[in-house]
């Protein structure tokens, strides 16, 4: 059952008509559901519940605090890829030992404030990078729990963007040179490599790629453990695809069956990534038609969402549902649109050719499983405020981050004393 639904002829988010958070806080808006997110973790934490395996949410999927605070209640950890996400995390309510900090360029500042604030775990990338983390752990005075990211060479099947596990890609060390690699990181003082790391890329819609890559974990697993290293822990990324159209991602019971075929004889603790799986389908983004423009060649249902609010179809020409928040009759006539918004930019496209019942301006329309990498890619192009997150729980709903003004955007920006006169 999805937490999105038509009830009485209008689109509900669980018990609340989005007409009603539309009314509230204007259009357009971001809205989650409690209740999916939830589900969603639980999911997790059933599929691996027989594992010695622990959920660390990849915060940049959506990072809303309300979100974080959502999953640290139910126990998650967190992964994040700055010091900002790291913040967000501990103020979110996860605590350090359950954070781990990934991504191919920490700065020494992040590196100093995950390790003062008792990190669980750096993923680190490089041997330049395990160097910096060394001077910076030894001039604490603590040991920093590392795993490197390693690179497996193997093709995710999924959008050449959102691909991290090739050899031509920028993500982790070279297979073939883990073993000397941890090698040398273990000789650096205040580091201890505890983990092996692996991530290969986003919305995995097969299991073939991810049992490719933990085999070969597995495999340097047994190298660097005759070599002497003390690993303790496998940390499995994320990548988990879900359905946008017609995509069949796997089971979560049979991804936990292979985890746990590959794993289960190797004593060591298990860390999953989701970001997308747990948040995608727990949420959507609710726009208004501006106006519908007649054309010779082509009908454009003008919204007023755009490009900066959700930038997933013009950066990896990715398709989300679009349905009208009123139920169209079943028998009406669907006929091709191009959704687009109002920015100067023709990639400012959400769907060519969309089959769509007919639409008038004022209509609601939804773009559905939006809640991952929406929010959190939205920027401010063309001068328009970042929009509204709001969160359903049941029959209520909270506006998580609120919109801010125009006049609120100028004012965080300095006209220099020389343009003043
Ligand atoms: C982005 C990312 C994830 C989450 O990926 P999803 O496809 O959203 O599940 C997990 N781990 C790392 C290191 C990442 O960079």
């Amino acid at each position: 059952m999805s937490a999105f639904a038509y009830r009485n002829g209008v689109l509900h988010a669980e018990s609340v008509p989005l007409p009603a958070i539309a009314a509230a806080v204007g259009t357009p808006f971001y809205c989650y559901s409690t209740a999916a997110l939830e589900a969603h973790y639980s999911a997790y934490a059933g599929a691996f519940a027989g594992q010695d395996a622990g959920v660390c949410y990849a915060v940049k999927a959506n990072s809303n605090l309300a979100v974080i605070r959502t999953f640290a209640r139910l126990g998650a950890g967190a992964d994040v890829v700055s010091g900002g996400e790291m913040q967000r995390a501990l103020a979110g309510g996860i605590p350090a030992d359950r954070i781990v900090f990934s991504g191919v360029g920490k700065t020494r500042e992040e590196m100093r404030a995950a390790l003062q604030a008792g990190i669980h775990q750096i993923n680190v990338e490089s041997i330049p990078e395990v160097e910096a983390l060394s001077e910076v752990a030894s001039s604490l005075g603590v040991v920093a729990p590392i795993a490197f990211r390693v690179n497996p060479d193997v093709d995710a099947k999924t959008h050449a963007k959102i691909a991290t596990g090739k050899k031509e890609n920028k993500f982790g060390i070279d297979y073939d040179h883990a073993r000397e690699v941890y090698a040398q990181a273990a000789k650096l003082p205040g580091i201890k490599p505890v983990a092996i790391a692996v991530h290969i890329g986003s919305q995995l819609t097969d299991l073939a790629p991810f049992r490719a890559a933990y085999e070969r974990v597995a495999a340097l697993l047994h190298v660097l453990r005759e070599d002497g290293h003390d690993i303790q822990r496998l940390d499995l990324g994320g990548g988990l695809g879900i359905t946008y159209k017609n995509e069949t991602p796997p089971d979560l019971a049979d991804y936990a069956a292979m985890v746990r075929s590959i794993t289960g004889n190797l004593g060591c603790r298990i860390t999953l990534e989701p970001g997308r799986s747990l948040v995608g389908n727990a949420g959507i983004l609710v726009s208004s038609v501006i106006f519908v423009k007649p054309g010779l060649h082509r009908r454009f249902v003008i919204v007023d969402a755009a490009m900066n609010d959700l930038i997933r179809p013009a950066l990896y020409e990715a398709y989300h549902g679009i349905v009208p928040v009123t139920e169209p009759d079943p028998a009406a006539l669907k006929e091709p649109f191009d959704v687009v918004g109002p920015v100067c930019e023709s990639g400012d496209t959400f769907a060519l050719q969309r089959l769509l019942p007919p639409l008038g301006a004022d209509d609601l329309v939804a773009f559905l499983s939006a809640g991952a990498y929406g929010a959190v890619m939205s920027s401010t192009y063309n001068t328009r405020p970042l929009i509204p997150e709001v969160l359903v729980n049941g029959s209520d709903f909270a506006v998580i981050r609120p919109r801010p003004t125009v006049e609120e955007m100028l004012a965080a920006e300095r006209v220099p004393d020389w343009l003043k006169a």
